[in-house]
């Protein structure tokens, strides 16, 4: 560990456009995904000029690598069911939209985003890049728009080791694209991005074929059994159906609970305040142990 990693992530790369089944110059790895994010904007977005489209609620890092950019989101809020507001986006007046974010399956909603609306964004939005984000693909029955990037040379598709592998301390995270965007994207990355322990664990996860499947089969099995759980609890509103390792739940008190859990030594994520998501707490399903501590602290909660 006393030299320098591969710059190039050659083992990675190799492992990666095999099992993707795309071109090794399609393939640009990053410190975590929020790196890719970061390096997208700034290649493609001059500050204090160009714009994005971001389409909340969804991931928070968007708006953070915007602003910390120089660089205005403008926001086209989901429609009440969780599917995108196509009309609104494609009546926009405004000049300088370089990136369109799309986040399917969606983080906090859990949803995927109608394939229907993707592929009419992808026919309009003719003014900059789309960029779907698959952090949770692995746990949806969607096909990955990996898959198509041959007919589309402006889309850019991001995934991750952090979930459906479950190495999120690793940071790995992936783009996909047409060669000329990935060349792009090398430029500027930081050479030496992803550390050699990473690149050689990863290898060995890549290398393994049954390590993402099983990681996936347990989170859905524990999914399952978590939200049959919740459901007898009657402070439990409504939880909405989930394409990732997370779910959504509108709970009455939300707030109260949240702290609640908090004070018990349990972190989820409250939405509370998200135009949307109104008492409702994002809980990604952990192992049977810690899904059962959350029933019970939550049923405790209620009880007292
Ligand atoms: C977790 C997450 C990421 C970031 O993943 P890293 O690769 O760990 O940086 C990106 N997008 C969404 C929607 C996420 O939920």
């Amino acid at each position: 560990i006393n030299r320098y990693p591969d710059n190039k992530h050659t083992e990675i790369k190799k492992l990666v456009s095999d099992i993707k089944n795309v071109n090794i110059n399609q393939v640009v790895f990053g410190n975590g995904t929020d790196e890719i994010l970061d390096l997208i904007v700034r290649v493609f977005c001059n500050p204090n000029k160009d714009k994005i489209i971001t389409l909340p609620p969804t991931y928070g890092m968007y708006d953070v690598i915007a602003k910390t950019n120089g660089v205005e989101n403008i926001e086209i809020p989901l429609k009440s069911d969780f599917s995108i507001d196509t009309d609104k986006i494609l009546d926009l007046k405004t000049s300088n939209i370089k990136i369109l974010f799309l986040c399917s399956p969606n983080n906090p909603t859990g949803n995927k985003l109608k394939r229907s609306d993707i592929y009419s964004l992808i026919a309009s939005f003719k003014t900059g890049f789309i960029i779907i984000d698959e952090a949770y693909i692995d746990f949806s029955d969607e096909p990955s728009f990996v898959l198509e990037l041959a007919q589309y040379s402006s889309l850019i598709v991001l995934q991750t080791l952090s979930k459906a592998y479950g190495l999120a301390s690793l940071r790995l995270g992936m783009a996909f694209a047409d060669s000329a965007i990935i060349g792009l994207l090398n430029k500027i990355k930081p050479p030496y991005n992803i550390g050699g322990a990473t690149q050689e664990i990863v290898v060995k996860a890549l290398a393994n074929p049954h390590f993402k499947k099983e990681s996936v089969a347990l989170i859905l099995a524990e999914r399952t059994r978590l939200v049959e759980r919740l459901s007898s609890i009657k402070e439990v509103i409504k939880i909405y159906p989930s394409d990732a390792n997370f779910i959504l739940v509108h709970f009455n008190n939300a707030n109260k609970l949240f702290d609640y859990l908090i004070e018990s030594k349990l972190i989820t994520r409250n939405r509370s305040s998200v135009a949307l998501c109104e008492d409702s707490i994002r809980i990604t399903v952990g192992i049977s142990e810690e899904n059962d501590k959350l029933v019970d602290l939550i049923t405790k909660f209620y009880s007292a």
